[in-house]
Formats: C-alpha cells, structure tokens, sequence
C-alpha cells in the first residue's frame, strides 16, 4: 500500500509501508521531477502510474543515491533524463548485480519470493545526466536544485532543493522512524553534509524512509551523528573500545558497528 502526501503545492511524498519508503514528485507549469524510483520495476510502475494520476507533465528522474530501493525502479520511467551524482552511476555499476543478488535472496528468504524475483531481474536504468556539486532544474515555473555535500550516507548522497516550496528531499543522509545506516557511509562526512542541509533553510525535509521532518529533527539527527563521528575518531585513536563506543552511540548496536567498520 502507498499513499501521496502533499508537502507543499506541487510538491508530493509517496509514502509506501514496504521499508517505510518515501519517493518525491515536484510538479512544474512544464514538466515533473520524480525523487527515487523505488526497490523494483513493479515498484517503479506502480509509481509512474501514482505519478499520471498526479499530472500529465513529461517527467526527469532524479536518485538521491545508488542503494536498490531507491535507484532500481527507474526502468519504469524511461526513456527520459535520469539525473544523479557521478559516484551513483559509478556506483550503480560496480554494485549492482550484487545488490540486486542481496536483496533477492533477502525477500525470498522472508518469505516474498515474488518480490525477490522481481528485484532479482531488475537491470538497473543508468543516469545519464551526471551532477559533481550542484545542478539546476527548470521545471518551467519553478527551480529545483540539486547539491551534493560531500561522503555521507555513501560516497555520492544528492538532495534536492525545491526553494520556493522551501523544501528538501535528502535521500537517506536523513532518516526518520529507524537509525541511519552506515553500511556504505562515511561517518565523518555525514555530520558536514547535514550542515549544508540545514544551510538550505528549509522548513520540511524529506527522508529518504520515514515521515517528513522539520529543521529541528534534522539538526538533532546532526548532532547525533557528529557524537558517533566523534566514537569513531576514539575508537580509531585507542581511547575507546567497540564496546565502549557501542555503549556511548546514541543508536542501536548494529548500526553502530556498521559506522565503526567503516573507519578500520
Ligand atoms: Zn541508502
């Protein structure tokens, strides 16, 4: 089951109980931009066709970053431009056929084989329209722009600014309902990349799973992860231990080993 919510005027989360996902839609006077494709191609044509329920606008595709659920249901919605960090589409094809191995065997194992097939034969869209530090977006009668702030939640994390909706979609350098996932991320960066979030001055934020936040959310969600870069840097240095570390992390253990792997 998924549902729209509306943020902003023209500006739309698909909500989806599956993972606690949330896609974007920002309408124009000209055209759409769909935020994140889903986890497979059925996933993505169940969003397309949210999105022809929405507007009849030609659509642009934006992945905030490469990781399956959010970048491997954009066959769906081609042919049309795909826009992404360089480092997703790196990405995208240095570790798409083992992602796509991962997370079939981890929904046929829970029981969903369906599902797991269909990721299972998902060949991943590659974006065609590459972004270094930022981009600009004419939608016709409103901008979207697109910034990368540096190694965060992976090495090529990209948000999307919708100014005059003072909205922001930040893929999963925000997560809201669950702890941040670290299994590609970049503990240090992550902390330095919220800050250029909040330097957006947005008043709602969207996450990448969960429900949208507010400044607020997003600024104590910085300073959490700035304490586990900091048990990082401990850790690192021998005046911690994992478990002293583990002890001190404002999350859960599992995501906090995975953040403290990341700088062995
Ligand atoms: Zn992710």
């Amino acid at each position: 089951m998924a549902r729209w919510i509306e943020v902003a005027d023209g500006v739309l989360v698909r909500r989806y109980q599956e993972l606690d996902l949330s896609l974007g839609l920002v309408v124009g006077a000209a055209s759409c931009l769909v935020v994140d494709t889903g986890g497979d191609a059925g996933q993505g044509a169940g969003l397309a066709a949210a999105v022809r329920e929405v507007t009849p606008l030609p659509w642009q595709v934006v992945l905030t970053h490469s990781h399956f659920d959010h970048a491997f249901g954009t066959e769906a919605f081609a042919p049309c431009a795909v826009w992404a960090h360089r480092g997703c589409r790196a990405d995208l094809v240095a570790t798409g056929a083992q992602q796509r191995e991962v997370w079939a065997r981890y929904y046929r194992e829970r029981g969903e084989p369906d599902v797991g097939d269909r990721v299972a034969a998902v060949r991943p869209v590659l974006p065609d329209h590459l972004v270094d530090d930022r981009a600009e977006l004419d939608l016709g009668d409103r901008r979207v722009v697109l910034r990368h702030f540096g190694p965060a939640h992976s090495d090529h994390d990209l948000v999307v600014h919708v100014p005059d909706a003072s909205v922001v979609f930040a893929g999963d350098l925000v997560e809201h309902g669950a702890p941040p996932q670290f299994d590609d991320a970049h503990p240090q960066g992550w902390p330095v990349a919220l800050d250029g979030v909040l330097g957006l001055d947005a008043a709602t934020v969207v996450p990448g799973h969960g429900d949208p936040v507010d400044r607020g959310f997003v600024r104590a969600q910085r300073d959490e992860l700035a304490l586990v870069a900091e048990l990082c840097r401990e850790v690192a240095s021998g005046a911690l231990t994992a478990e002293q570390a583990v002890a001190r992390s404002p999350y859960p253990e599992e995501p906090t080993r995975a953040a403290l792997a990341r700088i062995s």
